[in-house]
């Protein structure tokens, strides 16, 4: 938790420490609560919930009178988890334990745009799953970046996971299916798949993630497809987000670079304009730096 409040401290000292504050006046006027409001907009909160935290505060406020400190913040603590929604499945479906064809792994795709750290979780990702004991293959299926393989296979390294790649520039969705029946040959638990993220034409993305799923798919169903999204990249990723929902069906969310923006409500808008749980967070550009995602100490380190 320390770790998540020094990393989530941009967002701690406008938005945590923002409402507190202004709820703390000593008249809460239509002033304030349009100040409260736009603290909200402005941090990436969405307007919906915005509006409905509003309502909520105003409504409870009033009932409690008098408001010390201590109250206040556990008022706001309580609603904000509600509403980012903590009843929402966040489990990551990483190994299978089918009966029937125990030697498949679990195939994870972690698609998005270039540059969002897709390459980057890839690799913190296998790093956590080998530590907790899992054999991981990785699939360097963003073939049309010429580092990514390099990077992927360099963390590879690095976490004691395999990297299958294939020739420069080559057909991403044919890596994607080695890297899968690489992962049955070895008998490992996990296929990371780190996709191409080329976003200038739709219909080109369509294309590829569409026909990398779907090769995939030969082995047996995709376990997970991650959306990885910069959450410094606030509506502009939104946007990104529903074009590549309308491609594949988006199991979770992975919001990276948390610790880089003061605009830590994304997280609440991706997931109501999604419909998506956001499942891990990125908060720097360290091994170490991935999380799972869990809305009390979330909020918590928010508030500081
Ligand atoms: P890709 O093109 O989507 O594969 O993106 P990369 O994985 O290459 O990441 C792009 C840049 O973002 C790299 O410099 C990463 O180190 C950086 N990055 C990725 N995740 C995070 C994060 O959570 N926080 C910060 N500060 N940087 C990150």
């Amino acid at each position: 938790l320390v770790r998540l409040r020094s990393r989530l401290a941009r967002s701690q000292n406008t938005l945590g420490k923002g409402l507190l504050s202004l709820l703390s006046r000593d008249r809460l006027d239509e002033d304030t609560w349009e100040e409260i409001e736009e603290l909200l907009l402005t941090a990436d909160v969405g307007v919906t919930p915005t509006q409905e935290l509003v309502e909520r505060l105003r409504t409870r406020v009033k009932v409690l009178g008098t408001r010390s400190p201590e109250e206040l913040r556990g008022l706001l603590r309580e609603e904000l988890v509600a509403l980012i929604d903590p009843e929402l499945d966040r489990t990551l479906h990483v190994s299978r334990h089918d009966e029937e064809t125990p030697a498949r792994p679990a195939v994870l795709l972690v698609v998005g745009v270039n540059g969002v750290g897709k390459t980057t979780t890839s690799g913190k990702l296998a790093r956590v799953l080998v530590a907790d004991g899992h054999t991981v293959v990785l699939g360097a299926a963003d073939t049309f970046r010429a580092a990514a393989a390099d990077q992927l296979q360099t963390w590879g390294e690095r976490v004691g996971a395999r990297t299958v790649r294939g020739p420069e520039a080559g057909d991403p969705a044919s890596v994607a299916f080695d890297a899968v029946k690489e992962g049955i040959a070895e008998g490992a638990d996990t296929v990371l798949v780190d996709t191409a993220g080329r976003l200038h034409t739709k219909t080109g993305l369509m294309d590829e993630l569409g026909k990398v799923k779907r090769v995939v798919e030969k082995h047996g169903p995709v376990d997970e497809v991650l959306l990885v999204l910069d959450a410094t990249t606030g509506q502009n990723g939104l946007v990104q987000a529903k074009v590549f929902a309308e491609v594949v069906d988006i199991t979770g969310i992975v919001l990276t670079k948390l610790d880089g923006t003061a605009k830590g409500g994304i997280v609440i808008s991706v997931q109501r304009q999604l419909g998506v749980p956001v499942k891990l967070i990125g908060l720097g550009e360290g091994a170490d730096d991935l999380a799972p995602f869990e809305p009390g100490a979330f909020v918590d380190a928010l508030l500081g």
